[in-house]
């Protein structure tokens, strides 16, 4: 692991993490929206390697990183003219487009899908590495599979040492949470993920645009791959609304559950708790985004059994911050203390 400057990225690091892409190996590196792990996209075993190393399903699709909208025509079967423009305007940045794919990608990093994803990512070392390698990166984040995305290198560091070639440590991620995703295939765009570009940002420069919020009830997963458990704690974690936060730490308290409140700067001054995490203000939904997954993290490592995370507005990024949430906890969301006190117990046993 190699501590690397976002601001300066070290040229000889950047040449020694490209070298190994370029041979076939895998390096952790930092993105804005979270760490990546990534492999030649054009080179199958390679790109089996991010598989094995994270024990990700085979039929879990994987994003590819370009570096310049040059390189479209290199991973994708035809460029759809209407969004040239587009891609101008938003990359680099944390948006994906999910679009027909060359054959020269390898069926495993699509899942066998005939689409592929694709994002130019503003990190200046990410950038940088795509670049010095000369070939497209194929990266999901940087976690072993069911695992909150890594949001620091501290996180790597827990579950990945010694299962790549390289990890560059590029200090905390900038957005946090996983890029937009928007499959551009269909007539009217749809957004398989929401994420730090926000549908409301989206519909001004696509128009309409299709967005089904995955419910507790259908749970349908809107891509490939999200079906899967994801971006959770190992300890139990439930989603309670704000005002509910206060009876259910209370019950804690008085039943002896150490528990832990995963919540905003204000509710933690309502419910003035000690075992608070705090992610910020509801003032900068983008602070709370960042923090998240590290909370997921300090709540495993806490004493605590059991957490509660308050929910949000789902406006703006609240939508991403919410859909991670809601995956997190399952959509087990408790208002109550019998209803807390049962999911409880069944996780616990
Ligand atoms: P991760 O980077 O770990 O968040 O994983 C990438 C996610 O992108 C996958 O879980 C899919 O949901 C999505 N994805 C990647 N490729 C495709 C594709 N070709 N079509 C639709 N979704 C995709
Ligand atoms: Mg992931």
């Amino acid at each position: 692991m190699l501590k690397i400057s976002e601001a300066r990225p070290n040229k000889r690091i950047i040449s020694k993490a490209a070298h190994i892409i370029r041979y076939g190996g895998t390096v952790i590196f930092p993105t804005e929206t979270v760490y990546g792990l990534g492999a030649n996209a054009f080179d199958e075993s390679a790109v089996l390697k991010i598989f094995k190393a994270k024990s990700r399903p085979k039929d879990n699709p994987l994003i590819v990183h370009i570096a310049d909208v040059g390189w479209l025509s290199r991973v994708v079967e035809e460029i759809p003219e209407r969004f040239e423009p587009i891609f101008e305007s938003v990359w680099p940045g944390p948006i994906t487009f999910v679009m027909r794919k060359s054959k020269s990608i390898p069926d495993c990093v699509t899942a066998g899908l005939n689409k592929v994803s694709v994002r130019i990512p503003s990190n200046r070392i990410a950038l940088s590495l795509i670049k010095a390698s000369g070939v497209p990166i194929a990266a999901p984040s940087a976690n072993m599979a069911t695992r909150p995305s890594p949001t620091k290198a501290q996180h790597i560091m827990e579950e990945m040492k010694g299962k790549v070639d390289m990890i560059l440590d590029g200090g905390q991620s900038a957005y946090g949470i996983e890029s937009t995703i928007v499959d551009i295939t269909s007539k009217v765009p749809t957004v398989l993920r929401p994420g730090p570009f926000t549908i409301d940002e989206l519909r001004k420069i696509l128009g309409n645009v299709h967005y089904q919020k995955q419910n507790r009830s259908t749970g349908k997963p809107t891509a490939p791959g999200m079906k899967y458990k994801h971006y959770s704690p190992s300890k139990p974690l439930f989603l309670v609304e704000k005002s509910s936060m206060k009876k259910i730490i209370d019950f804690c308290v008085k039943e002896k559950i150490g528990v832990v409140a995963i919540c905003s700067k204000e509710t933690s001054m309502e419910i003035n708790y000690k075992n608070a995490i705090i992610l910020g203000s509801e003032s900068d939904m983008y602070q709370i985004a960042r923090n998240l997954f590290d909370s997921f993290r300090k709540l495993d490592i806490s004493d605590a059994e059991v957490g509660l995370i308050q929910s949000f507005e789902e406006n703006g990024v609240g939508a991403a911050v919410m859909n991670r949430i809601n995956k997190a906890t399952g959509f087990s969301k408790v208002d109550e203390t019998d209803s807390f006190l049962s999911l409880f117990t069944k996780r616990r046993k």
